[in-house]
């Protein structure tokens, strides 16, 4: 799903991997429901959604979310029309239409989660240094060790906590032979204070260097909360367990780090690498918002009772359009269970997490550059080597859930609540860079009912042609080949 760009085998395996995989888990799903819902009853939730939201102890969680959403759109709509182009030189008309939604097997990955695979056709200035420095890692005789050594070496440098001699001997960092595993990659706490373990089948290239600095995150706040009594080892909520692996991400792919490290050759600050980069941060971050938004909104909804069981397939793909522009490339049918074709549903753990974390890890991001005396644009911030940063991150992560979440929130930033402001601060100049680029030669944002001209559009778009009147109907069938 990430290299292939032949549609008929994307839409295929696509579409297999749901045939084999959600079609066969739906009833034990269903199943589930009740019983978590019974559960949740039990305790005096209204739904097991109730009790998911719950977490975050604030009685409009769900409205909330949704508020902050709104903020974030017309960002993602920006992103997803340049996508749109882009994906449109590859597969042509037929199969991205101008104005139409994307079909969900052009994403990069088997979800559409990540869309970062998409990087080698959507980077804007081509001619610039490869950000995505996977080659070189090959090239240099990187493992995974490696891998694991440079990101611990990121926390320490900041005066964090090293890995114990244990999570080297007991992880499992590579894909054994001869076993099958769960191959998902995650953290795992112990909880004796001293065995802390990843398990990840780890190969070598940057995206998996990211996904190592996400489940050293988890590390070092497990380690960071050992000496709290069990109750309140974990995180302040789930976001921030997911952000703190990200931050250091964030850090460590900024091209001046790469440089530093030795994965990229001396590179001079310029405009067109700062639009790389930020284009490839945000198909990380930006992309996966309404992503994770959907996939809770969808069970909040389900575990309510809104959604008969026969029609839940169909309303996860009428929210799918609605917020994120994706379609389904293949007919469903009543016993698709398209959502449960990922990890994290079919195991029970909420998504809302990565959408919170998403946020806040950009207000962490900005409170640590402070912390870390930054001057200049907030993209380039590289925090490495800062104490004061460090020191500022462990006194929030040793505090675990000792303390209500807005406390801790505001002990590192100042503020009470998750705001979409340093999310946008950071995109900025990406933001205009779209809206520009949109203006010259786009489409225009959004799609169906929801399209929209870019302002300072100075010609009408290519797609404003009669084509448009027919186009429409024609569209659904276009990608039900
Ligand atoms: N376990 C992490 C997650 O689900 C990391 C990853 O898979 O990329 O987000
Ligand atoms: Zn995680």
């Amino acid at each position: 799903m990430g290299t292939s760009r032949n549609y008929t085998e994307l839409s295929y395996v696509w579409e297999s991997w749901r045939t084999r995989v959600s079609r066969k888990i739906r009833p034990f799903y269903l199943q589930y429901m009740s019983l978590i819902n019974k559960h949740a009853r039990l305790n005096n939730y209204t739904d097991a959604g109730d009790l998911m939201r719950k977490k975050y102890e604030t009685d409009t969680f769900e409205q909330d979310m949704l508020a902050l959403y709104e903020e974030l759109d017309p960002l993602y709509r920006l992103v997803h029309a340049y996508v749109r182009k882009k994906l449109r030189q590859v597969y042509g008309d037929q199969v991205i239409p101008p104005r139409g939604p994307l079909p969900a097997c052009v994403l990069g990955d088997m979800w559409g989660r990540f869309w970062t695979n998409l990087y080698p056709e959507l980077v804007p200035y081509p001619e610039q240094p490869d950000i995505d420095v996977t080659q070189t890692m090959q090239d240099g005789g990187y493992n995974v060790t490696h891998m694991f050594k440079l990101g611990e070496e990121f926390f320490t440098s900041m005066g964090l906590k090293p890995l114990p001699e244990t999570f080297w001997n007991l992880s499992m960092l590579e894909r054994p032979e001869g076993r099958s595993v769960q191959c998902h990659a995650t953290a795992w706490d112990f909880y004796d204070s001293k065995d802390f373990r990843i398990r990840m089948c780890s190969e070598v290239n940057f995206e998996n260097l990211e996904t190592v600095h996400h489940e050293l995150g988890h590390i070092q706040y497990f380690m960071q909360y050992a000496h709290l009594p069990l109750t309140y080892r974990d995180g302040a909520n789930d976001g921030f367990h997911e952000a703190i692996g990200e931050l250091m991400s964030m850090s460590m792919s900024t091209p001046k780090h790469l440089a530093e490290i030795g994965l990229l050759q001396e590179v001079p600050e310029s405009k067109e690498l700062s639009i790389n980069f930020l284009m490839r941060t945000a198909l990380k971050s930006v992309t996966t918002l309404p992503f994770h938004l959907v996939n809770d909104l969808w069970r909040w909804r389900l575990f309510r009772g809104e959604y008969d069981t026969d029609e839940a397939n169909e309303e996860f793909w009428k929210l799918k359009e609605q917020y994120l522009g994706v379609v389904a490339p293949v007919s469903r049918t009543k016993d698709d269970l398209d959502a449960v074709s990922i990890f994290h549903i079919a195991t029970g753990y909420d998504m809302i997490r990565y959408f919170t974390r998403t946020v806040l890890q950009f207000q962490f991001f900005e409170t640590l550059c402070r912390a870390a005396n930054h001057q200049g644009p907030l993209h380039t911030c590289d925090f490495y080597g800062s104490k004061e940063a460090g020191d500022l991150l462990a006194r929030m992560l040793s505090l675990g859930s000792s303390q209500p979440w807005q406390d801790v929130l505001q002990v590192m930033t100042g503020e009470r609540r998750m705001t979409a402001r340093p999310l946008l601060d950071y995109f900025r100049p990406l933001k205009e860079w779209l809206e520009e680029d949109n203006a010259r030669g786009g489409d225009g944002v959004g799609w169906g009912d929801s399209w929209k001209q870019t302002p300072g559009t100075s010609r009408a778009p290519r797609a404003a042609t009669p084509f448009s009147l027919w186009a429409i109907p024609l569209m659904a069938l276009m990608w039900r080949p």
